[in-house]
């Protein structure tokens, strides 16, 4: 039954464009974890980030992990086999660090399937020295790690081009060195602001589950955790490194635009987590655009609202007359142009989303979401003249 996962691994690897496979010879492993389907993981631009930044070190080896599938998972459970790294099908016990890549809270409970997949105790007080440290980073740790806290053993709190490269160099240094977890912990804890230890802090709790206090449990170790930000203007754009056919954006290249959004809905993660908002106009992401179609027509275009990128309608242009292809991740009623629907029309797209939120201006006012009734028809006008596209509204239900 095992090598049927190996078989099944290899066969998935062999499909894929882009990944990095490296001997371990000397190296820290890391277990790159998705807790969610294969499909969905390689989907993800921020997943992909942190691969191609692990792997960017040379005494780092990365391998990714996901949740089986159904059929994936009948083997796992038929054979009792450990879960398997994707690149070598290595067992999660054999890497140095399990580190899990968080963006929905609906995924939490794949955390604990995962771990047990992989036979490692699910809370962090009761793993040994000699199996991996298990952490976390992503968009919901930075909004609040603590409902997760008894089953890791750190948070990485940020953007991970502000913070891997600083843990990974700590690490890589006092890993070997120490004898016990605790004492690596420890010093990762003293040196790094963006880290959260749960096990150095003692936390108490109001009657409603709310934190009452949290107190470092030694002087050395900070009492405020600062959230690592990327904030630097002139850094690329990131891009995703793998190319994977049995995934949503199986033929296109993803390519980040911009980073949070200045609209700050109350409701939306992405508007509070990634402040400031950086938007890159099209003067710095065409270049990079151009080289990316070198190679691929089709490339994906994600930021929190594509619609506001400074320049999209001139960027989309520019793929169009290229003779590329381009899909969006979204878009605001009340920045979409005329040469944005045009140049969407002419790449075949044939669905569009706009997000209405609620049905009144009351409560869109409520929740932030300022985008007036006028806004919302002119917009659907627009589209409807286009004569191409379906459209479809998305709702907060329960406001
Ligand atoms: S406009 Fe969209 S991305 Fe921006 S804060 Fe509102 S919901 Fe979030």
């Amino acid at each position: 039954m095992s090598n049927k996962i190996v078989s099944l691994y290899r066969a998935r690897l062999a499909r894929e464009k882009g990944f990095i496979k490296k001997d371990w010879g000397g190296k820290i492993s890391i277990a790159l974890i998705y807790p969610n389907h294969y499909r969905i993981g390689m989907s993800n631009l921020g997943f992909q980030i942190v691969y191609q930044l692990l792997n960017a070190k040379e005494n780092v080896v990365a391998e990714r992990f996901f949740l089986p599938d159904d059929g994936e998972m009948s083997l796992y459970l038929e054979s009792g086999k450990e879960l398997l790294s994707m690149e070598s099908q290595s067992p999660l016990l054999n890497f140095d660090l399990a580190a899990f890549s968080l963006s929905f809270e609906n995924d939490y409970p794949n955390i604990l399937r995962i771990l047990q997949l992989g036979k490692i105790p699910l809370l962090a007080d009761e793993r040994n020295n000699s199996q991996p440290v298990v952490m976390a980073g992503g968009i919901t740790t930075i909004m609040n790690p603590e409902p997760l806290a008894p089953f890791f053993d750190l948070f990485l709190l940020g953007e991970a081009e502000a913070s891997l490269e600083e843990f990974m160099g700590l690490f890589i240094d006092v890993a070997p060195t120490l004898q016990s977890k605790q004492e690596v912990l420890r010093t990762l804890a003293q040196n790094l602001h963006s880290l959260y230890v749960p096990s150095l802090y003692h936390i108490e709790h109001h009657p409603n589950g709310t934190i009452k206090s949290m107190e470092p449990a030694d002087p050395h170790i900070p009492e405020k955790i600062k959230v690592a930000r990327h904030l630097d203007a002139d850094a690329p754009p990131a891009i995703s490194g793998i190319l994977a056919p049995d995934t949503e954006f199986a033929d296109r290249v993803l390519i980040e635009l911009g980073r949070g959004c200045g609209r700050s809905c109350r409701f939306c993660a992405a508007g509070y987590v990634y402040r400031p908002p950086r938007m890159r106009d099209d003067t710095h992401l065409l270049p990079r655009i151009a080289e990316v179609m070198e190679k691929h027509v089709h490339v994906g275009l994600v930021s929190a609202s594509v619609s506001d990128t400074p320049g999209i309608g001139h960027i989309t242009g520019q793929i169009v007359e290229k003779g590329g292809r381009f899909s969006v991740s979204s878009l605001r009623a009340d920045s979409l142009t005329e040469d944005l629907l045009d140049n969407l029309k002419s790449v075949g797209q044939r669905s569009l989303a706009i997000a209405p939120e609620a049905g009144s201006e009351r409560l869109r006012r409520v929740v932030n979401k300022q985008l007036t009734q006028d806004q919302i028809i002119s917009a659907v006008r627009l589209i409807a003249q286009k004569g191409h596209f379906s459209l479809r509204l998305y709702f907060l239900i329960g406001l």
